[in-house]
């Protein structure tokens, strides 16, 4: 039993952002417990049934958090628990992110970007257009759509996803595409099937009209998706 001032936490930690835009930054995670979804290819199963963490009020959270530019809330899935009092509790300047599957709505003004990441193909999901339009019309300016694409299917259907969204679209939305880490593999096949994922955008004209960052999983490169970083 909780009440509205506490989440279901999985861990937390001071790392380095290592997915979209952001790349490369300090900053202090916050991954919450609990997801409704169950992708082929999570790469946090960990931090899917809700019952792994604790129970952490949302001050002990900010006090954490306190003094550091960057936190990113992060799952599972974030947005199936409250987090508007954690958001309002952190320090008033902080970058907050919020990274979901954007199958759950939430309209959180404090929050400096909402990094959603739509499932495609083989993650054995469909993007949900209904949702991904309230982001868009919320978070203009505020947004980034993350896709994790691990074959020829997911590409299509991610430009499937773009299109349909349309002119609902913020024209200077980040586009973000990266290779699925699992089928990928590291090394010389990760940077074989970055280069690949690169070739493809840039060969189909398709692509052109969008704001689209290819882009590696930094944190897979470097500690190859070991949890707490
Ligand atoms: S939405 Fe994210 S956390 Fe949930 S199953 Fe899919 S990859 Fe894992």
């Amino acid at each position: 039993m909780r009440d509205s001032s506490t989440l279901r936490v999985n861990e937390t930690f001071f790392s380095v952002q290592g997915e979209g835009t952001l790349t490369g930054a300090a900053t202090f995670f916050i991954r919450l417990d609990g997801c409704p979804l169950r992708c082929a290819w999570c790469d946090t199963p960990y931090a899917l049934d809700g019952t792994a963490g604790a129970v952490t009020d949302v001050e002990t959270l900010a006090a954490q958090a306190h003094g550091i530019p960057r936190v990113v809330i992060t799952g599972g899935e974030p947005l199936a628990q409250d987090i508007r009092p954690l958001v309002a509790a952190l320090d008033s300047g902080t970058h907050v992110t919020v990274e979901t599957s954007g199958t759950i709505f939430a309209d959180i003004p404090r929050v400096a970007l909402f990094s959603v990441s739509p499932k495609v193909g083989s993650s054995g999901y469909k993007p949900k257009p209904v949702v991904l339009k309230k982001f868009c019309a919320a978070a203009k300016g505020r947004l980034q759509l993350k896709f994790v694409i691990g074959d020829a299917r997911d590409l299509e259907e991610t430009l499937a996803c773009l299109l349909e969204l349309d002119s609902e679209l913020p024209h200077d939305t980040p586009i973000v595409l990266q290779p699925e880490s699992g089928s990928a593999g590291t090394g010389a096949a990760y940077h074989e099937a970055l280069r690949k994922l690169a070739e493809s955008v840039l060969a189909d004209s398709r692509w052109r009209r969008f704001d689209v960052r290819v882009l590696p999983q930094l944190h897979y490169l470097m500690w190859g998706g070991a949890a707490g970083r």
